[in-house]
């Protein structure tokens, strides 16, 4: 067999972790498969090179700050080569450059266009494990970008899809994909399977155990995806197109994101044009608008909220402000203050009243929903942020319990 396995960063936090990792990986490849492993930075490796950023520029180029954050994932495959080495496999290296992992010119979010396979098929030809660096590739100048954080995981799906790997398994620090975070979650369970749609929506809505557009190319090309735990050795979680008892779950996860913001535009005209002229202005600035909620016409006046991703908050307020005549609006406030909690599950296409029970948790812990969106197969409710951990665990509790 032909397989991908990625480690994060917490599973080659030091030298202890990287010989236990090459042990893993060792086991592979003398159970005759070909390997090819994919590695993250260790540890918090990544957050360190923003920090030293920080210390000499505040606001460097982003081409910059990508030739500093994909170091981490270097030292990582030499290190882990060096490791397997050491054990008498062989072995080589390889960066996101030398396979020509190709992606858009979005330094710090690129997406991947293509990978070529050529290098790496032909060091699997010499039975070498071929250990490469996740979260960097290299743009059509042939500069370094990276993937945004949490990118390893769709490095590793990107390989595995182009070499039509029979599988890829994501080894992390937990045992699975649980039914919420499993280390602030009372209760949170381990699931076997997981659909690529539901585990798309987690991803989505703030469960990091899976970079979201991961899941979206393991989709998209059928790609045999496991998450399991580079600590204890047993069956993780299966994500796939279909799974068994979809129905006998209500729903299969929570998930909760704090990177959000609210925005209220007041006293806009209710005439045709206005919400438009409004979403376009933050469309052409390229900010992501989530949920959003208009009230009922008063006095020929409504009033629309938003949210956006907390970190985008500033820019959209500036935009709107500079707006304010040709937008019609009275005033504009913001709130940074909240939190989204979400449920997922594909049962949500057969069975009613799902909503009821995650607003009935709500209700009885007390906790104040300011707004709803739903779609197939997740909801989602904005909260006050202080109230998030204790919405997650009733929530949890009311459908796990
Ligand atoms: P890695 O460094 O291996 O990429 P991450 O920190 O990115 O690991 O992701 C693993 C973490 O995701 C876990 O430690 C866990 O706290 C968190 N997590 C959040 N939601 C979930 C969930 N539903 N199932 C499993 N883990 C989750
Ligand atoms: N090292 C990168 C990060 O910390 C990528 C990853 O870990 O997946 O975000
Ligand atoms: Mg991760």
């Amino acid at each position: 067999m032909l397989i991908v396995q990625k480690f994060g960063g917490s599973s080659v936090a030091d030298a202890e972790k990287v010989t236990r990792v090459a042990g893993i990986i060792a086991d592979t490849y003398c159970d005759n498969n070909d390997v090819v492993v994919v590695l993250s930075a260790q540890g918090d490796t990544t957050d360190e090179l923003l920090e030293k950023a920080a210390e000499i520029n505040p606001k460097p180029s982003k081409r910059e700050l990508d030739v500093l954050l994909s170091t981490g994932e270097q030292i990582s495959v030499a290190l882990m080569s060096m490791a397997l080495e050491k054990m008498g496999l062989p072995v080589v290296s390889l960066t996101g450059w030398q396979i020509e992992m190709s992606t858009n010119f979005e330094y710090g979010n690129a997406r991947i266009r293509s990978v070529s396979t050529d290098r790496i098929r032909q060091e699997l030809d010499k039975r070498r494990i071929v250990v490469i660096t996740g979260f960097q590739g290299i743009c059509g100048t042939g500069d370094i970008t990276t993937l945004g954080r949490g990118g390893s995981d769709t490095s590793a799906v990107a390989i595995a899809a182009s070499l039509h790997a029979d599988k890829c398994q994501i080894f992390t620090d937990v045992e699975g994909v649980f039914t919420a975070d499993p280390r602030k979650v009372e209760g949170a369970r381990k699931l076997d399977e997981i659909t690529y749609d539901e585990m798309m929506e987690l991803a989505s809505l703030g469960a990091q155990v899976l970079h979201n557009r991961s899941v979206e190319m393991a989709k998209r090309y059928g790609v045999n995806l496991e998450v399991l735990s580079s600590y204890v050795r047993k069956p993780g979680t299966q994500v796939k197109e279909v799974v068994k008892n979809v129905e006998q779950m209500k729903i299969s996860g929570i998930a909760k994101d704090t990177n959000v913001a609210r925005i209220a535009v007041v006293g806009i005209p209710d005439q045709p044009g206005y919400a438009f002229k409004l979403f376009r202005a933050l469309a052409n600035a390229k900010i992501n608008v989530d949920i959003i909620l208009q009230s009922i016409d008063r006095d020929g006046h409504n009033d629309i909220s938003f949210t956006v991703a907390e970190n985008e908050l500033e820019k959209a307020f500036a935009i709107l402000r500079e707006r304010k005549d040709a937008l019609g609006y009275r005033d504009i406030y913001a709130e940074k203050s909240v939190a989204k909690i979400s449920i997922v599950g594909a049962g949500m296409l057969s069975s009613s009243g799902i909503a009821a029970i995650m607003f009935e948790a709500l209700s009885d812990a007390k906790i104040n929903i300011q707004m709803i969106s739903t779609s197939e197969i997740k909801v989602s409710v904005l909260i006050d942020e202080k109230d998030t951990d204790r919405a997650v665990q009733v929530i949890h509790n009311k459908f796990f319990g």
